[in-house]
């Protein structure tokens, strides 16, 4: 459903017939860390994401998942991997 509190016209999950069900009803601005961000998008109230109601909590545990502006090859390299798991993926790509 379309927003219709600060991201007017924006589709959004939390909107309902009822109003904004997002915690306290608003959604939250962007923080420094979306810096670049192609998701972010400019409102009467300020600068806020396109996809998230709390930029920060997509920041909480590591980098944002939807960030338009971070390297992921980078982020995949730095990324733990599991020897017997990747030997059971590559058995079953094998297959
Ligand atoms: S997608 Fe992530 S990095 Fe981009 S504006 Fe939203 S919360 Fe910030």
């Amino acid at each position: 459903m379309q927003c219709d509190t600060v991201r007017k016209g924006v589709n959004c999950s939390f909107m309902t017939k009822k109003g904004c069900s997002f915690n306290g009803g608003l959604c939250l601005t962007v923080i420094d860390r979306c810096q670049g961000c192609n998701r972010t998008s400019s409102f009467e109230d300020g600068l806020y994401c396109l996809v998230a109601a709390n930029p920060a909590s997509k920041w909480n545990r590591g980098d944002c998942n939807f960030a338009t502006h971070i390297d992921r090859k980078q982020i995949e390299e730095s990324q733990k991997i599991n020897p017997l798991k990747a030997s059971k993926r590559a058995a079953a790509i094998k297959k």
